[in-house]
């Protein structure tokens, strides 16, 4: 087995069990395949419910939506801000989502707090160490997304980071990484999934969605990765995509998620992982 002690306490370690994290009746990390899905960002109270009721309807525990965007350039959406963060409360308690959304900057922790079930720190910020060590102090499920030029090592020292802090809620998220192709957004590695599976007892999370940028290969990219291994998949998906603010062009339409789910409970048994009972209740009313 691949170990390296450069990071003692994100390295799989015989005498540990691997670290599973419950959210919302979900054990990520375990047997469960995690589905976290929703809109890049929140948009409005509309879309935010039409979005909310239709994955709760598919057994969905966990909803993602950014508040507050890092975006390439300063003239696109920045995100709601804190209407962003009241949208994803209300749709939160309506349909008994678990909330998870990213925390772009320090300062803007102790707004987004109380939001939110899972802190996500995006891949600009994985090497942002100070950051990274302030986080370590929260109480909160992390994910952390790989950077985009990150090397699996470093990505592992980041989450090193945080566990220093006293945090052991860590989820990894490969989310593709930048390469000399562009005719996809990022670089979907999927070896990156069994790989860190092998050197650390942390669950990883594969986003399609980031790695790809275009929705017609999130699925056979979805299902590849929870072949590798992955504990569970990040999606965005949206009720009108083509009018999406943020990341429209690699947003599921509803009938592509429906489609996802479909296909993955097809693959369970090959994953070794449960898809909630509820998708398959779902699924066959
Ligand atoms: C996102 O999840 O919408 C996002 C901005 O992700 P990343 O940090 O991976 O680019
Ligand atoms: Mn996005």
């Amino acid at each position: 087995m691949l170990v390296n002690n450069a990071y003692p306490l994100a390295k799989k370690n015989l005498e540990k069990p691997a670290t599973i994290i419950e959210v919302n009746g979900v054990k990520i990390g375990g047997d469960d395949l995690a589905i976290i899905a929703g809109p890049c960002a929140v948009e409005s109270a509309e879309q935010m419910h039409t979005i909310a009721e239709f994955i709760a309807s598919k057994g969905v525990k966990i909803m993602r939506g950014g508040a507050f965007k890092p975006r390439t350039s300063p003239y696109s959406f920045q995100g709601l801000k804190e209407d962003g963060l009241l949208l994803l409360n209300e749709v939160a308690i309506k349909y008994n989502l678990a909330i998870i959304t990213e925390v772009l900057d320090l300062s803007l922790l102790d707004t987004i707090y109380p939001y939110t079930d899972i802190l996500q720190i995006g891949a600009r910020n994985m090497k942002n160490y100070h950051f990274l060590k302030e986080l370590g102090k929260t109480d909160k499920p992390i994910m952390l997304k790989r950077g985009m030029d990150a090397t699996i090592e470093e990505w592992l020292l980041a989450a090193e980071y945080i566990l220093m802090g006293g945090n052991e809620q860590v989820i990894l998220c490969e989310r593709g990484i930048r390469t000399f192709d562009h005719t996809t957004r990022n670089t979907m590695d999927i070896a990156a999934i069994p790989l860190v599976k092998q050197l650390s007892h942390l669950p990883v999370i594969a986003d399609p969605s980031q790695a790809s940028g275009n929705r017609d290969i999130v699925v056979p990219l979805s299902l590849a990765a929870v072949a590798a291994g992955a504990d569970g998949l990040m999606i965005e998906v949206h009720n009108n995509p083509e009018k999406a603010l943020s990341d429209g062009p690699q947003s599921l339409h509803f009938e592509q998620f429906s489609d996802l789910i479909e296909k993955l409970k097809m693959f369970n048994k090959i994953s070794g992982k449960t898809i909630p009972e509820n998708l398959f209740k779902t699924q066959l009313s």
